[in-house]
């Protein structure tokens, strides 16, 4: 998966109160669209997503595949469009908080909203777009009862800071990219590594699979053909993890830490308790406004359902421009609407930063 540079990390410190005019939940390619409409129209958005990048089901599933659909682009690399994404938004400098999940949102009675993340960022908007999607990747977990007890402690599913695995006995779980990188990288700063994978086939860069093979062959680290299967505690500690290889043999493992990159899959998680009409897991909308049930509220692109509704990125770029014009009129509802064309309008050029 490509990853972007980390400019786009939230520079916002946790616990703060973000007055807005727009949050948008979800950097997919919809979300990041609804920032270029809403620009087009002088209105500034915030954009949360629980990925660590921008980009969603496109970046992180299909990042290497080419799209065939996005009209006057004949083909264009899943990972390319994002990138262009970024590119067309760049003039309204939105602000991304990435890598945090919202958690929480109300109406509060002044008609504005309240949104707040898991990292405690919280938002005062006037207008809020749901970008979601099929819902918040999260990862895959090791499938081992009383797992919760050590996550966050000796049991992750992501690297936060990998100074503090320095020196330490680490059991990897995984067979892709993240699993091979981390495996990789921590080599040298572990005290001693073991890959745990459960089948001879890796989903992994090839030339990352050869080089974690060859410190195998060196005797550098160890790697097993095997499912996890319980944990090895001691007074409540962690200290390692059995395992059962395909022949059903069991070995324990003794570990410090244990990493798990099992991938990630979605969730539609707390949306659907926000109380909003839903349809199939999905949110219903109008197809003037691409509006809720709560007015204020928006979604477009994957998340939504109306007659006829198709699933494509092309849908959600038509649903984006709609639901722009909808909320200027809900946040301004004084202010007259004109249709202007890019091409033309000297605003939308300063807006732009089209020399004219
Ligand atoms: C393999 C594959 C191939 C495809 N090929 C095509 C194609 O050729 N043409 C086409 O038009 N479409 C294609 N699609 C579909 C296309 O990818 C989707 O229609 C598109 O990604 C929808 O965009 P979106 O912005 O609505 O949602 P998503 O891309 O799903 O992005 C939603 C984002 O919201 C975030 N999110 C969700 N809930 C929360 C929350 N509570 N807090 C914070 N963040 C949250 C998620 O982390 C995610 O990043 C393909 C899909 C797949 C899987």
């Amino acid at each position: 998966m490509a990853v972007l540079p980390l400019v786009w990390k939230s520079p916002v410190l946790s616990g703060q109160t973000l007055t807005t005019e727009v949050v948008i939940i979800g950097a997919g390619p919809c979300g990041l669209f609804q920032v270029f409409e809403l620009g087009l129209l002088g209105i500034g958005a915030h954009l949360v997503d629980s990925l660590q990048h921008p980009g969603g089901q496109c970046s992180e599933l299909y990042p290497e595949k080419p799209i065939y659909d996005i009209p006057a682009l004949p083909v264009c690399g899943a990972q390319e469009l994002v990138d262009r994404l970024m590119k067309q938004i760049e003039p309204f400098h939105p602000t991304f908080h990435l890598g945090q999940e919202v958690v929480e949102f109300a109406r509060q009675e002044n008609g504005r909203f309240h949104v707040r993340t898991t990292m405690g960022t919280t938002f005062d908007a006037g207008a809020v777009v749901i970008a979601a999607g099929v819902g918040s990747f999260q990862p895959r977990r090791i499938g081992i009862d009383g797992s919760e007890a050590f996550e966050g402690s000796t049991l992750h599913y992501r690297v936060k800071n990998s100074s503090t695995l320095q020196g330490q006995n680490l059991v990897i779980f995984g067979g892709g990219d993240s699993a091979l990188d981390w495996t990789l990288e921590l080599l040298s700063k572990a005290r001693s590594v073991t890959l745990v994978h459960r089948r001879a086939e890796y989903r992994a860069a090839p030339a990352s699979v050869a080089r974690m093979q060859e410190h195998v062959t060196a005797g550098r680290m160890r790697m097993f053909e095997a499912l996890p299967h319980s944990f090895i505690v001691d007074n409540g500690a962690l200290r390692g993890v059995n395992i059962k290889a395909r022949d059903g043999t069991m070995h324990a493992l003794a570990a410090d830490q244990l990493l798990v990159f099992f991938g990630l899959h979605p969730k539609l998680g707390p949306i659907a308790e926000w109380g909003l009409e839903l349809e199939k897991k999905a949110l219903k909308v109008d197809t003037e406004k691409f509006q809720t049930s709560l007015p204020g509220v928006y979604a477009v692109g994957d998340i939504n359902t109306y007659p006829g509704k198709k699933k494509l990125i092309l849908s959600g770029f038509h649903e984006a421009a709609l639901a722009a014009f909808a909320i200027q009129h809900h946040l301004y509802p004084q202010k007259k609407q004109f249709l202007q064309y890019t091409t033309t309008s000297p605003i939308m050029h300063q807006r732009l930063g089209v020399p004219d």
